[in-house]
């Protein structure tokens, strides 16, 4: 549906131009034009709306519910992410796309766990989520930093629970549980690992400060100078 134009004259000359004409209030067919059309198009366009999820159906049918009949503007507008109302006509289809996108957008799971867990610090989300794209052309690498985001790495901590290892303890120093916050951060092997590629990157005339627990989860989203150099190393690093 998404790629097949649903451009067909017969429909067009019955008054059916947009989506939001074929749907009722209660968010289905609508049986008012039943009438109108012969069985044939009225299977291809319920084909039309059952391929559409019921959610986007509730967001069509919001935008076409006009409550209180306003004036219509002689050049209609939308309104942006940033809250700016645009002539329809300066906007690109590209862009109205992502305006629909952001109404349906629900945040995942793991983004709010992270948000909780650290709740101390103002995480840059947008940043945090286009940096290992920004900072590596790796696409392994990519994938690892985007599982820490998803919280789905396959620790000793987690392979324990569904039997696979024996223990649940850090294959480095067998000391604590092997979470993803011990294995990358406060493991005394990989803190001792970071020391030493501050060090190096001191000796190299880049600094990068200290580097706590969200510096190795998320990346360091918040520097300006060598953003991408420092997140590439430390993405190398973790992986
Ligand atoms: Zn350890």
């Amino acid at each position: 549906m998404i790629k097949k134009s649903m451009y067909r004259r017969d429909r067009v000359n019955l008054g059916f131009v947009k989506i939001g004409d074929l749907i009722s209030a209660n968010n289905f067919f609508s049986h008012d034009i039943s009438s109108l059309i012969n069985p044939e198009q009225r299977f291809f366009l319920m084909s039309i709306i059952n391929s559409i999820p019921t959610e986007w159906r509730s967001l069509i049918k919001a935008s076409t519910d006009v409550t209180v009949a306003g004036p219509i503007p002689s050049i209609p507008t939308i309104k942006m992410a940033s809250g700016n109302v645009v002539p329809i006509l300066d906007i690109s289809p590209k862009q109205i796309y992502k305006i629909f996108l952001q109404q349906k957008q629900i945040a995942p799971t793991a983004k709010q766990k992270l948000t909780n867990k650290y709740s101390n610090i103002e995480i840059d989300w947008e940043k945090v989520y286009t940096l290992a794209f920004q900072c590596t052309l790796d696409t392994k690498i990519r994938e690892f930093q985007y599982n820490i985001l998803d919280c789905i790495n396959f620790t000793n901590e987690k392979l324990n629970l569904i039997g696979v290892v024996e223990s649940p303890n850090c294959t480095f120093c067998q000391e604590a549980t092997e979470s993803v916050e011990h294995l990358l951060f406060s493991c005394r092997i990989t803190s001792n690992f970071w020391k030493h590629v501050l060090s190096w990157l001191r000796d190299n005339d880049v600094h990068v400060g200290i580097i706590n627990e969200p510096d190795i989860i998320f990346g360091k989203f918040d520097i300006v100078k060598d953003y991408i150099l420092i997140n590439h190393i430390l993405l190398l690093g973790k992986y």
